[in-house]
C-alpha cells in the first residue's frame, strides 16, 4: 500500500513540476517578443553608441591628438612637412592644412572603444559609426589604413620636405656665416665713440667790458 502510494505521488509530482514550467512558457506565449532573430533582424543602435572608427582623412590635419588620446596605442600616424610654396588647403572646419599624412592607422583589434581619440580632434574627422560587425579571418584586416597617398606621392612629399629642409638650413648657415664676418670685421676696425663733452668745448664766458 504504501509502494503504491510513493508511485502515485512520484507521477503527481512530476506533472507538478511540469505544469509549474509551463506556468511561465504559457505566461509568455501570446506577448510581444522582446528578442529578435539576428541576423536577419538588426536592433538600431543608440545614437551615442561606440562601435568601430572612420576618419575623414581629407579633414585631417595630422596632428596627433587622438593618438596621444589613445590608451593601448592603436593609432598609428605619421606625417610630412609641407615646403611652404605648396598649399594642402583647408579643412571643412576651416583649418590650415600644412602636413601630409602618409600613414594613418587604426589597428581596431586594439581598440576598447572607449571613444577618447573623438572629442581631442580639432576638426572632428575621427569619429565612432553604427557599424559593429566587422570581424575579419585575417587579423592583419583589422588594421584600418585610412592615408589617401600613394608610395608615389609619399616618395615625392618626403623628397620635397628633405630639400625644403636642405635650403633653409643652407640659409639658417649663411645668414650666421654672415653675422660671423661682420663681427670680426667689426672686431678689426672698432667704430670710434664719440668723446663725451668736456668743459672745453663749452662756450666760454666773455671778459667783462672796461669801463
Ligand atoms: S576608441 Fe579608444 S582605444 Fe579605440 S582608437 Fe580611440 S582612443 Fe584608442
Ligand atoms: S586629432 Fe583629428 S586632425 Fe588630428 S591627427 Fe587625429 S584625426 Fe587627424
Amino acid at each position: 500500500m504504501i509502494a503504491l502510494r510513493n508511485y502515485f505521488g512520484t507521477i503527481f509530482y512530476a506533472l507538478y513540476t511540469v505544469a509549474v514550467g509551463m506556468k511561465i512558457t504559457w505566461g509568455r506565449l501570446f506577448k510581444p517578443a522582446v528578442t529578435i532573430q539576428y541576423p536577419d533582424q538588426k536592433m538600431k543602435m543608440p545614437e551615442r553608441a561606440r562601435n568601430r572608427l572612420y576618419v575623414n582623412i581629407d579633414d585631417c590635419i595630422g596632428c596627433d591628438q587622438c593618438s596621444m588620446a589613445c590608451p593601448v596605442d592603436c593609432i598609428t600616424i605619421e606625417t610630412i612637412k609641407a615646403p611652404a610654396d605648396v598649399d594642402l588647403g583647408v579643412t571643412s572646419t576651416g583649418n590650415k592644412k600644412r602636413l601630409y599624412v602618409p600613414k594613418f592607422d587604426i589597428d581596431i583589434a586594439k581598440c576598447c572603444y572607449c571613444g577618447l581619440c573623438v572629442p581631442p580632434c580639432p576638426t572632428e574627422c575621427i569619429v565612432m559609426t553604427d557599424v559593429y560587425e566587422f570581424s575579419e579571418f585575417n587579423r592583419r584586416d583589422l588594421i584600418y589604413n585610412f592615408s589617401a597617398m600613394t608610395p608615389d606621392q609619399i616618395v615625392e612629399a618626403r623628397a620635397r620636405a628633405k630639400k625644403a629642409e636642405e635650403e633653409t638650413a643652407a640659409k639658417k648657415a649663411a645668414a650666421a656665416a654672415t653675422a660671423a664676418q661682420a663681427k670680426a670685421a667689426a672686431a678689426v676696425n672698432p667704430v670710434p665713440t664719440t668723446p663725451p663733452a668736456t668743459t672745453s668745448s663749452m662756450p666760454k664766458p666773455e671778459p667783462p667790458k672796461p669801463d
